[in-house]
C-alpha cells in the first residue's frame, strides 16, 4: 500500500510502498478514506518534537473496517469509524477513573518482539500516535476507533478525529464553558475554530477570536465569535481585557508558543481558566507571575478535549448533522496524498484552516 513516509526530519515527506500487517486479535485493518491534515504533524516535520524514524504521520483520520481479529465484538467489515490518537486501554488508573485520553495505549501496540505493524522490506516503520494515517490503509488497536453514523460524510468526519475532538472538547469537557460565559480563542487555526465552536454550543455569551490573519478572523466570525481581534495590530492582552472590562472567563491558547500561553493567562480576569491546548516544543517553559495565583486563577492543560471519544464523537456528529457544528467551512483544500508536502506548506503559510487528504 502507498505511505507517506518521513525519513528524517526537515525533509519532505516520501510517498513510498509499504507493507501493512495482518490483524492481531484486538486489531481492525481499516481502508482509510480521509484524512485531515492537523498542525502536529507539522511539529514532528519540523523536528520540534522528536519522533522514531522511519514513521508515516497523519492522525485525523476516518476510514471503513476492512478486515478484523478474531476477539474484535466491537466493529466488522464495512463499518464506517473515525480514528482516534486517545487509543485507551481500558484496565489503567486513567481509563478506570474515567480519563481515557490520558492512557496514552501503549499496551495496546504491539510487542516489542512481535512484527511490527507497519515495514518496508523487513524494515520496522514506526507507527505515529497509534494511527499513521497518511497510508491506504491503517491496522490499529480495535480501542483506537469509534463507530459513525451513516449520515456524515467522512472527508467531513475525519475532522472530528483530532482538530473538533481536542477544541469542541477543551470548552466542553476541559473547561466546562458556562452558559453566558466570556470566552476568549488565540489562535484560530482547526483547534481553535473548534473551540470557538463549543463554546458556541455551550451557551457563551462573549468569544472573542484572537489570530494574527485577518480571513481567520472572518472566518472566526461565520463560526459563532462575537468579536475579533488582530494580533498582528494591537497587543491582544489589552484589546481583550478592554472589550471585557478586565479579562474573560475562560481564555483557550491553541496555538503553544511561549508568549500566547503567558497572554492567554493575563486575558482572564480573578477566578478564571487560561486552557492550554497548543503542543508545544521540548524544552518550551511558560512564565507567570506567581502573585496572581491568590486571585483564584487556574491554569489547566487539555489533552485531546479531555475526550472519551466512543463517546464524544457520535454527540460532535449528531451536532454536525444537526447544524450546530460546522465542518464544511473548516475545510479549505481536499488534496490527494501525492500533494501531502504541498498541504503542509500551505500550513506554513497560513493559506489554509484544514487540509483534507482524500484516497
Ligand atoms: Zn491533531
Ligand atoms: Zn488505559
Amino acid at each position: 500500500m502507498k505511505a507517506a513516509v518521513m525519513r528524517a526530519a526537515k525533509q519532505p515527506l516520501e510517498v513510498e510502498d509499504i507493507q501493512i500487517s495482518k490483524p492481531g486479535p484486538h486489531e481492525v485493518l481499516l481502508r482509510t478514506e480521509a484524512c485531515g491534515v492537523c498542525h502536529s504533524d507539522l511539529h514532528m516535520i519540523d523536528g520540534a518534537i522528536p519522533v522514531p524514524l522511519p514513521t508515516v504521520l497523519g492522525h485525523e483520520p476516518a476510514g471503513i473496517v476492512e478486515q478484523v481479529g478474531d476477539q474484535v465484538g466491537y466493529v466488522k467489515p464495512g463499518d464506517r469509524v473515525v480514528a482516534c490518537l486517545s487509543v485507551f486501554c481500558g484496565a489503567c488508573e486513567f481509563c478506570l477513573s474515567g480519563r481515557p485520553n490520558l492512557c496514552g495505549g501503549a499496551s495496546t501496540a504491539r510487542a516489542p518482539e512481535a512484527p511490527p505493524r507497519l515495514s518496508k522490506d523487513g524494515e520496522t516503520i514506526h507507527q505515529f500516535t497509534h494511527l499513521s494515517a497518511f497510508a491506504e490503509q491503517m491496522l490499529v488497536h480495535e480501542n483506537a476507533v469509534v463507530k459513525i453514523q451513516d449520515e456524515i460524510p467522512l472527508d467531513r468526519a475525519c475532522l472530528i478525529g483530532c482538530g473538533v475532538t481536542t477544541g469542541v472538547g477543551a470548552a466542553l469537557n476541559t473547561a466546562r464553558v458556562e452558559a453566558g460565559s466570556s470566552v476568549c480563542v488565540i489562535g484560530c487555526g482547526g483547534v481553535g475554530l473548534s473551540v470557538i465552536q463549543g463554546a458556541s454550543i455551550a451557551g457563551a455569551g462573549r468569544i472573542i477570536a484572537v489570530d494574527r490573519v485577518s480571513w481567520k478572523l472572518d472566518l472566526a466570525a461565520s463560526l459563532g465569535a462575537t468579536d475579533g481581534v488582530d494580533a498582528s495590530e494591537s497587543d491582544p492582552v489589552m484589546a481583550v481585557r478592554e472589550l471585557t472590562g478586565g479579562g474573560v472567563d475562560y481564555a483557550f491558547e491553541a496555538i503553544g508558543l511561549k508568549e500566547t500561553g503567558e497572554q492567554a493567562f493575563h486575558m482572564i480576569k480573578a477566578g478564571g481558566m487560561a486552557v492550554i491546548i497548543g503542543v508545544y516544543g521540548l524544552g518550551v517553559n511558560i512564565e507567570l507571575p506567581g502573585l496572581a495565583f491568590l486571585q483564584g486563577k487556574r491554569v489547566v492543560g487539555s489533552m485531546m478535549g479531555s475526550n472519551r471519544f466512543r463517546i464524544d464523537i457520535p454527540r460532535y456528529a449528531d451536532f454536525y448533522l444537526d447544524g450546530r457544528l460546522k465542518l464544511d467551512e473548516m475545510i479549505s483544500a481536499r488534496r490527494k496524498l501525492g500533494e501531502i508536502n504541498d498541504a503542509f506548506d500551505a500550513m506554513r503559510k497560513v493559506e489554509v484552516a484544514r487540509s483534507v487528504i482524500t484516497f
